[in-house]
């Protein structure tokens, strides 16, 4: 296909994106007064299916609890390309928008990836009939990793098996056929329309610690008593002396709260429970902080005589971007974003469980603009639809007519040249063997 063509395919997909904005702007702003945590954005996903049908694509819904995905079909055979959307919400009281009674509330920004989601939708059933191969358009279920308890809850219920919806995905099958992964994320504190460059993110484990000790009466007799929160306490200290040992390169991260702290301040507390998470840029280097934690941890109860039992649970990996596909989408943001707002943010620190598939598949997820405040936190609030939704909707629907255009030459000579790190099979065993990794830690 010449060119000529394919810019016109393009102007076509941004002229419907266009028509369509005011209402993509209603859609984000509904969804972001309608915040649901993961595994029960039941709302999210309804509204997200009912406009995906409004669209004319076929729509299976219903996995994971709450995923929803809409095939765009070109006609002719070619590479699947899948365009995700995360549909869940972080938990934050004092946010604006927060849910009175769950306190849900859109601090990651997730809404903005659902209206890209469809901005890309609009663009391409206008404009991709002329291209080769698929397009998959899924809504995601629970990337943030939050609220242990009640998913570890669901899990013995027999309703999910990993605590994360995209490793939840890639066990049901839904990427067996995708041969490329893409989305966006908003940046923090980026009110213009912008592109972050960086490609990588740390991974991590899971980790939940409970002490048990013994009650007693606090006052009068807490000699009788075993003091959990004590033991909590120390472990805290014990991990937070670990932290000079950590590397700047390896860009660790240990962080925890305190989920269950005593029942009656007139009691001596028995039973103390903290959620944790052991963050690295390599799974080398999140399995070797992970022992030393646990040990540290461990040594708490040790101090007190409490016992402690730590829980070790699949958490995402590192991600691993494909740079083919981040440099097709910084291309086609070139007209959209100003060229000063093209920016490196670094190596992230934080996580996505896009950087699982990114272990499997080709995949990327470049932070945009759009968003001003820190992300998870109250502050964090759309500034400007426009470069929060359309312009990287735009930039993502002509990505992909370069992507299957030609008979889809890009998009196939992708899939031939990339050499996964896992196979699914890989994958999903590895992730797997950390429900069983305390055990291994204590042999
Ligand atoms: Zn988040
Ligand atoms: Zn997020």
């Amino acid at each position: 296909m010449e060119e000529e063509k394919i810019r016109e395919l393009k102007a076509r997909a941004w002229k419907a994106i266009d028509r369509r904005a005011e209402e993509l702007e209603r859609f984000v702003r509904d969804v972001g007064k309608h915040a649901e945590v993961g595994f029960f954005e039941t709302r999210t996903s309804a509204r997200l299916e009912e406009f995906l049908k409004g669209l004319r694509l076929p729509v299976q819904s219903g996995f994971a609890l709450t995923g929803v995905e809409a095939l765009f079909d070109a006609g002719k055979p070619g590479p699947k390309v899948a365009v995700l959307g995360e549909l869940d919400s972080v938990v934050c009281f004092d946010a604006p928008d927060a849910d009175p009674v769950t306190g849900a509330a859109h601090q990651c920004g997730h809404h903005v990836q659902l209206g890209v989601l469809l901005a890309t939708a609009v663009g391409l059933v206008e404009s991709g009939q002329e291209l080769a191969g698929k397009v998959v358009f899924m809504g995601v279920p629970a990337e943030e990793y939050i609220q242990i308890e009640r998913r570890l809850k669901l899990k013995e219920e027999g309703k999910i098996h990993f605590i994360g919806g995209k490793a939840e995905l890639i066990r049901l099958g839904r990427f067996d056929d995708v041969d490329m992964t893409m989305m966006i994320h908003a940046a923090s504190n980026r009110p213009e329309a912008s592109v972050d460059r960086s490609q990588t993110s740390n991974g991590f484990v899971g980790l939940t610690v409970r002490y048990i000790g013994r009650q007693a009466h606090a006052a009068a007799s807490p000699d009788q008593g075993v003091n959990a929160l004590n033991a909590a306490v120390l472990g805290i200290s014990a991990v937070n002396a670990l932290r000079e040992t950590f590397r700047d390169e390896d860009h660790v991260r240990v962080h925890f709260i305190i989920t269950k702290g005593g029942d009656l301040v007139n009691c001596v507390p028995d039973d103390v429970r903290l959620e944790a998470y052991v963050r690295a840029s390599s799974v080398p280097v999140i399995e070797e902080t992970l022992a030393r934690v646990v040990r540290a941890f461990k040594a708490g109860g040790d101090a007190i005589g409490a016992k402690t039992e730590c829980r070790v649970l699949p958490g995402m990996f590192p991600l691993s971007g494909c740079p083919e596909l981040y440099e097709l989408f910084y291309k086609n943001s070139e007209p959209l974003v100003p060229k000063e707002n093209f920016f490196n943010g670094g190596h992230m620190s934080g996580s996505t469980d896009m950087g699982d598939v990114s272990q499997i598949m080709p995949a990327m997820q470049p932070s945009t603009g759009g968003m001003d405040g820190a992300l998870h936190a109250a502050e964090a609030r759309v500034t400007d639809y426009n470069a929060a939704v359309i312009v990287p909707g735009k930039a993502m629907v002509a990505a992909l007519i370069d992507l299957l255009s030609d008979d889809a030459a890009r998009a196939r000579h992708i899939v031939s040249s990339f050499k996964p790190n896992l196979t699914r099979d890989e994958y999903l065993k590895k992730l797997n063997s950390y429900f069983e990794y305390a055990h291994k830690l204590e042999a």
